[in-house]
């Protein structure tokens, strides 16, 4: 079923939009209650971090258009920045007409890191630990016996070395840890976390095993937590856009395809550019990943570290030149989230965001987010390519400098129009057009 799209939907009133999803979705009374401004009580904020003042909302607007695996999606997104969630949707559509997102997840992996510090011999430690892999991974399940009947638990013990025994240091960069003739080692515990993003679950396994861990390497445990650069818990998701629904009344098809392609040849070739190229595809999915309640840090400090994996900073998407022409988009990158655990239940706005998407698993959520992270780039691209980001971002910069000069209701989009037609976007002119209709 087509239900990710509601044609003129941007034109309703929030109210009239409560009523479509009622219909659309089944939301129910509470839903709605929810939406119209109950998401988060004092009392649960009060629950959720120390010394609590007050809440801070924030707009959430429906991603549409989505198709993924054949599947659609109303996607909520959370974010302060005009453009965002229509950019979004907008490039959806033109996807959508070349047959959806396609995507894939690997298995929900993440990366328990424990430190052994001052290991007298490396090599052997490392020997020592991988020959009693299995009763170490037993040990691991032992600790998070719920998750094992879930399906989930240890799948693999890993052994790098940080500083060998044998590195010859120089005493002027002395660290703790790492005496003459001692060395460092990291020791990764690989946990299937099913739908958690598994952070307090993977750092108890750490705990559980960094004892035993020291007394084979004959060292001394160091911190045990976590790697947020989740490289084994992967999201791949690719797009074609068939000419027609890039082409604009100013530029053709071929000409937007091939502006975005040398734009991403850009980011590719520059780590400057490659920020801000992966900037945009954080848009969408920071939008996502914070209105489904996820730890939208720990999703970001993945997706910078896996793109300078290889030692330099690159973009988390390319674009090239797709089959018959068309073009088409590929991204990857890690997804350390859950739709269990953390916030994604204990917020209500949250519990609701993923109602709206049906109820995903991680698996399924990471690849939405992803795809969402595609459109947005894609959006991006495009307008930079060929019309220059400045025309549409300045329309909606006025808006906010409207609002900023104190107009409400129809006069925000009065004075924001008549900043636009001026070229003159700054909130003293803004005040003084304020002024004048207001006089
Ligand atoms: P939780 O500690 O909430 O653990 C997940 C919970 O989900 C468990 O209680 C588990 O139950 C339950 N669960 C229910 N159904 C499932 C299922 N199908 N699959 C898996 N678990 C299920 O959260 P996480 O371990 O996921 O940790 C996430 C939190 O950790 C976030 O709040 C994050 O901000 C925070 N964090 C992040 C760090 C980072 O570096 N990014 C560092 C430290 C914390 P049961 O106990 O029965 O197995």
């Amino acid at each position: 079923m087509t239900i990710s799209r509601i044609p003129r939907f941007y034109k309703l009133s929030v109210e009239e939009r409560h009523l479509e999803l009622r219909g659309r979705l089944g939301l129910d009374d509470e839903d709605v209650r929810t939406l119209a401004g109950g998401a988060l009580s004092i009392d649960a904020a009060n629950n959720m971090i120390e010394n609590v003042i007050s809440t801070h909302a924030l707009p959430l607007g429906l991603g549409l258009n989505f198709r993924v695996n054949d599947r659609d999606y109303i996607v909520p997104m959370c974010v302060e920045e005009p453009s965002v969630v229509a950019a979004a949707s907008n490039a959806a559509k033109s996807v959508r007409d070349g047959g959806g997102f396609t995507a894939e997840a690997d298995p929900p992996i993440m990366i328990a890191q424990v430190q052994l510090v001052n290991v007298p011999d490396t090599e052997a430690a490392t020997e020592a630990i991988l020959s009693r892999r299995a009763s170490l991974l037993e040990a691991c399940d032992e600790a998070i016996p719920s998750l094992v009947r879930r399906g989930g638990g240890a799948r693999d013990i890993e052994v790098r070395t940080l500083v060998p025994s044998t590195a010859r240091v120089p005493s002027t960069e002395h660290v703790p840890g790492t005496e003459q003739g001692r060395g460092m080692l990291a020791v990764h515990l690989l946990v299937d976390c099913q739908d958690a993003m598994g952070a307090n679950m993977v750092n108890t396994v750490a705990e559980a095993v960094a004892g035993r861990l020291a007394a084979l390497a004959g060292g001394e445990p160091g911190l045990r937590i976590l790697s947020n650069l989740a490289d084994r818990r992967r999201v791949r998701v690719r797009c074609l856009v068939p000419l027609h629904a890039l082409e604009t009344k100013e530029f053709s098809g071929e000409r937007v395809r091939d502006g975005v392609i040398a734009a991403s040849r850009f980011a590719e070739l520059d780590p400057y550019r490659a920020a801000t190229h992966n900037k945009g595809v954080m848009n969408g999915v920071d939008a996502v990943t914070l209105a489904t309640g996820n730890d939208w840090r720990g999703v970001e400090a993945g997706a910078h570290a896996y793109a300078a994996r290889d030692g330099r900073y690159r973009p988390l998407s390319i674009w090239r030149l797709g089959p018959g022409g068309v073009l088409q988009g590929e991204l990857e990158m890690p997804m350390v989230i859950g739709t269990v655990g953390g916030t994604t239940r204990a917020h209500p706005g949250a519990r609701l965001a993923l109602k709206l998407l049906g109820n995903p698993g991680a698996s399924e959520l990471g690849m939405v987010i992803a795809s969402v992270g595609l459109a947005s780039n894609l959006s991006a691209l495009r307008a930079l390519a060929c019309e220059g980001i400045q025309r549409g971002h300045m329309s909606l910069h006025a808006r906010s400098v409207a609002m900023t000069a104190g107009a409400t209701g129809a006069l925000v989009e009065q004075v924001a129009r008549e900043l636009s037609e001026l070229g003159d976007v700054r909130l003293e002119r803004a005040v003084a057009i304020l002024a004048r209709i207001e006089a």
